[in-house]
């Protein structure tokens, strides 16, 4: 198996001069390594996708498996697996025929076919439907069916574009968890694309989060979640979104607050000090849901407003509460009492702060 390498890779469908698909793209995948490009629709997921398989010509920049630049190759002569939404099944094939194909254009002989088939199917648990064709089967079937065809070859890399994006929920769900057990038992390096970020988060060991084209932070989803590079990942990734105050850095005795509308929200020591150095004076303060607390006493250090809106979420209630014209948003327990139009209390946990600049939103603490 490969690594890939991404060098400073552009995609331009026009000229030169206009607006790039894919700007100056640079990333690694390590060997046997599962990686997501995440991002929302037309962010330029696809056209990485297309340069790496092959299907599209690459702008500038390189890319390589292995240390050798593929550039040039053929898609058939790059050994890759593709996978996509829709999967294009031969309807007249039956599943066994269907996961054959590729062995077959291979001249792989014919009882090595049929075992490896029988192995891919039996992984996919779609052994028992062999003789079925593609419209007596259903959507899941007929995606596993498409899987089957991509890993019956064991390929060098795995290309999956939104294999699972049409599913239904709970078929999503399931799917998530089986190729992800897939890949790992295969160990087949693996690029993952989709718009979903839980999809992500959930499935991947690295995330790379496109906007617009630009590569905006590649890391594991732990720190893509914690962490995040800037205010506009901060809120693409989690659901429901983190919050995002407008505040200014205020000097307070030795230290810094934030001032909210002239509420002070308190920092940590290590954030203060931070926030201090950095030089910033508005900023974006985000606070993810299970990190707010609204209630209806008023609590030392809480902020005054309104609820805005109650979603039950299953378990669990999403209370939207609004402060002027700024949305804050809290995970409560199901006994939440509020209703609309109610005043409450906001607090807000200071040990999870993610702090942007209000001028660029990259992150300062
Ligand atoms: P994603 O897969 O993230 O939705 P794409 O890579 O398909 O995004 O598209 C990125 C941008 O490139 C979009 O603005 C899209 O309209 C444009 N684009 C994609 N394919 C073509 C094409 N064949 N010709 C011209 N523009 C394209
Ligand atoms: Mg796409």
């Amino acid at each position: 198996m490969v690594d890939v390498k991404i060098e400073n890779v552009y995609k331009y469908y026009g000229s030169m001069d206009g607006v790039a698909a894919v700007h100056d793209l640079s990333m690694d995948i390590k060997d046997g390594e599962f990686v997501a490009i995440l991002g929302p629709s037309g962010c330029g997921k696809s056209s990485t996708m297309r340069m790496i398989s092959g299907l599209e010509h690459i702008s500038a920049g390189v890319i390589r498996f292995g240390g050798n630049v593929v550039n040039e190759l053929a898609p058939k002569d790059r050994d890759i697996a593709m996978v996509f939404e829709n999967y294009a099944l031969y309807p007249h094939k039956t599943v066994f025929d269907n996961v054959a194909n590729p062995l077959k254009l291979a001249k792989v002989g014919a009882q090595e076919i049929t075992e490896r088939v029988k192995q891919a199917t039996q992984l996919l648990e779609i052994d028992h439907l062999l003789e079925r064709r593609p419209q007596e089967l259903s959507g899941g079937q007929k995606q596993r069916v498409a899987i089957g065809r991509a890993i019956v070859r064991q390929p060098q890399v795995f290309l999956f574009d939104e294999p699972i994006a049409h599913l239904d929920a709970k078929l999503r769900a399931r799917m998530r968890s089986e190729l992800k057990r897939l890949q790992v038992d295969l160990g087949v390096t693996s690029l993952y694309v989709t718009h979903d970020q839980l999809e992500a988060l959930s499935m991947a060991d690295r995330v790379a989060v496109m906007h617009e084209g630009v590569l905006q932070q590649y890391d594991t989803p732990k720190v893509i979640y914690e962490k995040p590079a800037n205010a506009w990942v901060a809120t693409f990734v989690g659901e429901p979104q983190m919050s995002l105050l407008e505040c200014m850095i205020r000097q307070k005795g030795s230290g810094v607050v934030l001032d909210f509308q002239g509420h002070e929200i308190a920092v940590s020591a290590r954030a203060g000090k931070v926030l201090a150095a950095s030089k910033e004076q508005a900023v974006l303060a985000g606070f993810r849901p299970n990190h707010v607390g609204i209630d209806t006493r008023k609590k030392a250090g809480s902020i005054p407003g309104t609820i805005y809106a109650r979603q039950l979420l299953g378990g669990e209630i999403l209370a939207e509460a609004q402060v002027n014209d700024t949305m804050i948003r809290a995970r409560v327990s199901t006994d939440f009492s509020l209703q609309l139009g109610d005043n409450c209390s906001i607090s807000l946990s200071k040990d999870d702060l993610n702090v942007f600049s209000a001028d660029t939103g990259v992150a300062i603490y």
